[in-house]
């Protein structure tokens, strides 16, 4: 069984429990991260510790815990877990509170819950045919960049998806391509790499951010730049990017074929690229 980390103790999965009025609970009042492992080893988690940060200023927690004991609580769950290629979920909310006010209690206690599962690679006979997406006005709030648990509106964009057999809504506010529901998007459009530039609504994804490095590093044209929805038409290449599912090749968005309709030559050069990189990572 899994072993879990709450509120400063390792358990097993089964033993962890909290209060029905934590605020994460009743408010959605919390923040999380997902965090990839390979051989053991996390990926990029100074980068994964500062987004935590800004979410927990974004709505004004106090962060729980400094890097260090992050970082070992974290390599703890991992060892605790068997190590290998496994993925993270952390969560911080404001706690339990009495009676239920949507204002703060004056004294929060956190609830700090972490826990380690295997990463599951996207089935390989998708990732060499291209995943379908679907594309949907956004339906979220004017903070997207920070990571909190209040996901409804990404759960009903994935189910969406899931119900028209697509893999991915891409979310489309004001006429622009912001993100997936739960990832980043890359276009490739004459031959240059585009990903909407950071800002209020889409989260800063550390997978675009290393893609982006990847450009730099091995001299591909890149762009942060505005995406209209109405110029994926003439895009040749569209990608979604997160940690669990690294590099994904969309080869149709809404019934219609991206490009030539399988994964582009740019995406398998990339996809390469990131894979030495999680090489580099396994080897120390
Ligand atoms: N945007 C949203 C809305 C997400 O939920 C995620 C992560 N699941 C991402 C982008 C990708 O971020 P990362 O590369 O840090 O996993």
């Amino acid at each position: 069984g899994l072993t879990v980390y709450l509120n400063g103790e390792f358990m097993p999965l089964p033993e962890a429990r909290i209060s029905p009025l934590d605020r994460g609970f009743v408010f959605a009042d919390g923040v999380y991260e997902v965090i990839p492992a390979y051989g053991g080893r996390l990926l990029r988690l100074g980068e994964h510790l500062q987004r935590l940060e800004n979410s927990l200023a974004g709505i004004r927690i106090d962060n729980p815990l400094d890097r260090p004991a992050w970082t070992a609580m974290l390599e703890d769950l991992l060892a605790r877990n068997g190590g290998g290629d496994r993925s993270i979920y952390l969560q911080v909310t404001r706690g339990p509170a009495f009676p239920r006010d949507h204002a703060f209690p004056e004294q929060p206690r956190p609830t700090v819950f972490a826990m380690s599962t295997p990463l599951r690679p996207l089935d390989p006979a998708l990732r060499a045919s291209g995943v379908p997406a679907i594309s949907h006005e956004d339906i979220r709030w004017d903070r997207c960049d920070l990571k909190t648990i209040a996901l409804l509106p990404a759960v009903l964009m994935k189910q969406l998806a899931k119900e028209r057999g697509a893999f991915e809504t891409i979310l489309v506010r004001n006429g622009l391509v912001l993100e997936g529901a739960a990832s980043n998007v890359f276009a490739v459009m004459d031959g240059v790499l585009v990903t909407p530039p950071k800002g209020p609504f889409l989260l800063p994804g550390i997978t675009r951010d290393l893609v982006l490095e990847l450009a730099a590093e091995h001299g591909f044209p890149w762009r942060e730049a505005d995406l209209p929805a109405a110029a994926l038409d003439r895009a040749d290449e569209l990608w979604v990017t997160s940690s669990t599912r690294e590099i994904v090749p969309v080869t149709s968005l809404d019934g219609r074929a991206v490009g030539a309709g399988r994964p582009g030559p740019v995406y398998a050069r990339f996809y390469g690229w990131y894979q030495e990189k999680l090489a580099q990572l396994r080897s120390g």
